[in-house]
């Protein structure tokens, strides 16, 4: 049988996990295709997604900073997509493309499965890019009551909140000023800011942390220990990394382009050995 292609397109791309824990998954499963890293200049986009319609691609994951951008060069755009305006997994069927997203899911699977009660929780949403668009659409669909976005600039938060039509939640500035009187009410945080990724800075500093209330969880959207998590898990709170999220958005990618159900514990053990923190 001919060998299929897969791969994830992003800009950069050669840090990317995700042909760590889909090549065992592909090769479990018996399927002959293999997954790669497909580095793609935004000029090189259009060209990538017209080689996807051939008939030895599967379809793609897509990372930064083309999410958005290929939700206007698919044919077609599922319903998680189009909430969410962007698309991380592409499927090619007989050369029509459909853009998916599987950001909500894995990040609502990855938060009930430490936190079932979360819908009970309130919850203090750090970020107000694409990553946290895709955190308030699952937090929504948790039916969570309390929830704040906090932002660099609060101006692209309350707009966040008014596109997804969230009257409940509230915007506010990412300044320990504003964020000190009301930390104590909530007991999730999840970082959806880009603070973390490339440094050991923590983008919410010790005084604030110490207020949370002991069985606060705090999430971030990174795959490895952060300076928040680790400053977090000092202060003996529970924490909780991206990789979840990571790998169970690639296993939902996963069941859309094969049909099959997932390796997901396989995936997992593929994602964890690979980053190197079990
Ligand atoms: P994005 O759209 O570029 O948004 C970046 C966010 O970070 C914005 O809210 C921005 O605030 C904020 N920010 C950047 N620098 C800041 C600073 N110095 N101080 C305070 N806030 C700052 O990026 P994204 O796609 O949402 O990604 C965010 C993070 O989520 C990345 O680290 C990414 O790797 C991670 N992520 C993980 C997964 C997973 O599967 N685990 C999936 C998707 C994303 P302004 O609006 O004020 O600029």
């Amino acid at each position: 049988m001919e060998r299929k292609r897969l791969g994830v397109i992003g800009d950069p791309v050669e840090h990317s996990l995700s042909p760590v824990f889909q090549q065992p998954a592909l090769d479990a499963a018996g399927i002959p295709a293999t997954y790669e890293r497909w580095h793609t200049t935004s000029a090189d986009l259009p060209a990538r997604l017209a080689g996807l319609r051939s008939p030895d691609a599967i379809g793609a994951n897509v990372t930064l900073p083309h999410k958005e951008a290929v939700a206007g060069l698919v044919d077609d755009l599922s319903e998680p997509a189009r909430r969410v305006g962007a698309v991380n997994t592409v499927v090619n069927r007989d050369g029509h493309l459909l853009g998916d997203n599987t950001d909500v899911h894995g990040f609502r699977r990855s938060l009930l499965e430490v936190l079932p009660d979360v819908a009970l929780r309130g919850v203090l949403l750090l970020g107000a890019g694409g990553a946290a668009r895709a955190v308030l659409i699952a937090l929504a669909e948790l039916d969570v009551a309390a929830i704040t976005v906090a932002n660099r600039s609060p101006e692209r938060a309350e707009r966040l909140i008014e596109e997804l039509r969230l009257p409940r939640a509230t915007a506010v500035a990412i300044e320990p000023a504003d964020l000190a009187p009301r930390i104590r009410d909530y007991s999730v945080i999840v970082n959806a800011t880009s603070v973390g990724w490339n440094t050991e800075e923590s983008v919410l500093d010790r005084s604030l942390l110490e207020r949370l209330p002991a069985d606060a969880l705090v999430v971030d959207l990174t795959y490895r220990p952060t300076g928040l998590l680790r400053l977090a898990a000092s202060l003996g709170l529970a924490t909780l990394d991206g990789l979840p999220m990571l790998v169970y958005q690639g296993a939902r990618s996963f069941e859309l382009w094969t049909g099959r159900e997932a390796p997901t514990d396989l995936m997992m053990r593929a994602a964890m050995e690979a980053r190197g923190v079990s």
